[in-house]
């Protein structure tokens, strides 16, 4: 119990980096109140996570419900264009037991859910209150008592200018680019290994999720991904298959699509009038590097860290939300800028940066502390 303070936090959002959020302050002690939005999301997606993250979900209580059905990749491989597979990371090489753990969205969010229902958490939906934020409080009013509290943790990427009172600037970046997910059964085991196709128009991902069964993440330009939603099933099949290295008789079934249009925004503060801005709210990522949820989870620790080491009383003071934002500045600057300077790189038409790309891989491909530094990168 580390509570200093007897007013309780505000968390906002019913995404996942809401829901591990309030978890991790009900387990400092803090009084919560959750505030949801009654519209459900789909929880379709599935998410590579790192191992570092996973250590802190069983630090906080979620292992028994999350650990077992994870999925461990070992080694990933990378093809450019129509080269054979270039570079590879593998676990081996940096002495980790995996590079990332497949871990399905529904099973992520049943598991904080049920770990939620052992804490005394308030739920209040936000049609249903009344905010307002202040330079040295907030206020929630709904149908009970007025409640006070001297921080909103801000967990909602979808929703954030129509209750608050701010000067959060956000900058915005369209890559004309929809991500298209689905999974598919194959009848040879992958044996935890994940392939990564860079093309001129799209971004394929094969990550396996058991022995038989592989996600697929297919970020695309809007060019390509309006012709693959026309496609019916069989066409779409043929042309998935025509992208990647495996054999074709093993693929024995497809399963439904999604698709997530692709942006990217970054907001230039992190906070503001006890607001402060966590997760996707923050930070939306490019896709690409199965990094965007890790990245959130990153961001709650780094709060965690700050609760526990520094004596503030007022978390929400500007000191203390200064000090958070000065911690979290560097990791998701360096990610947002791998993730756009990649995509630039990779979908470039030019010869000249192409051929510069496919040698720099095999560089890397050669180097074995660049290759580590990116694992660590991705690994913790
Ligand atoms: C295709 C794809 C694959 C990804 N793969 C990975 C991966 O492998 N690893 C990884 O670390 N990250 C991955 N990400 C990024 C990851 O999905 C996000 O970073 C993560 O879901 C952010 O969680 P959050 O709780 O901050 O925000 P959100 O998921 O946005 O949730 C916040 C809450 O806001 C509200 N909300 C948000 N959108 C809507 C909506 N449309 N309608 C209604 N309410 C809404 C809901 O209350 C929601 O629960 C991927 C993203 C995409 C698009």
């Amino acid at each position: 119990m580390e509570n200093k303070n007897s007013e309780p936090i505000i968390v906002l959002g019913g995404g996942i980096v809401a829901g591990l959020t309030s978890k991790m302050l009900a387990n400092k002690g803090f009084e919560v109140v959750r505030v949801i939005n009654k519209k459900i999301k789909p929880l379709n997606k599935i998410f590579a996570i790192a191992p570092s993250s996973m250590t802190w979900f069983k630090n906080i209580g979620l292992s028994e419900f999350l650990i077992k059905p994870s999925y461990p990749i070992k080694k990933i491989d990378i093809y450019y264009r129509s080269e054979q597979e270039i570079l590879r990371f593998n676990s081996n090489d940096s002495y980790k037991n995996a590079l990332a753990f497949m871990v399905k969205e529904k099973d992520l969010s049943e598991a904080i859910d049920l770990s939620l229902n052992e804490s005394a958490i308030k739920i209040l939906y936000k049609n249903e209150i009344m905010m307002e934020n202040h330079e040295d409080h907030i206020k929630i009013t709904n149908n009970e008592d007025d409640i006070y509290s001297k921080i909103c943790l801000w967990c909602d990427s979808a929703n954030f200018d129509d209750i608050c009172q701010h000067k959060i600037k956000k900058n915005r970046k369209d890559f004309f680019q929809q991500a298209i997910t689905f999974n598919f059964i194959k009848d040879e085991n992958e044996a935890n290994h994940a392939k990564q196709y860079f093309f001129g128009d799209s971004i394929l991902a094969l990550l396996p999720i058991s022995k038989n069964e592989i996600s697929v993440v297919w970020s695309c330009d809007d060019m390509l991904a309006d012709k693959l939603r026309a496609f019916d099933d069989e066409s779409f099949t043929i042309e998935f298959k025509s992208r990647i290295n495996i054999d074709m008789q093993s693929i024995l079934s497809i399963g439904k699509r999604s698709y997530f249009p692709i942006k990217q925004v970054l907001s230039e503060s992190l906070f503001d009038k006890r607001i402060l801005l966590l997760g996707d709210a923050a930070h939306t990522i490019h896709p690409m590097a199965g990094q965007g949820l890790n990245l959130g989870i990153r961001d709650i620790r780094s709060l965690e860290k700050m609760i526990k080491t520094t004596k503030y009383v007022d978390i929400g003071i500007k000191g203390f939300l200064r000090k958070y934002e000065r911690s979290r500045r560097l990791d998701i600057q360096q990610f947002s800028k791998l993730t756009t300077s990649l995509q630039w790189l990779f979908s470039s038409p030019n010869n000249v940066i192409q051929e510069i790309t496919l040698e720099g891989l095999r560089l890397v491909d050669k180097n074995h502390s660049i290759k580590n530094f990116f694992i660590k990168k991705a690994t913790t």
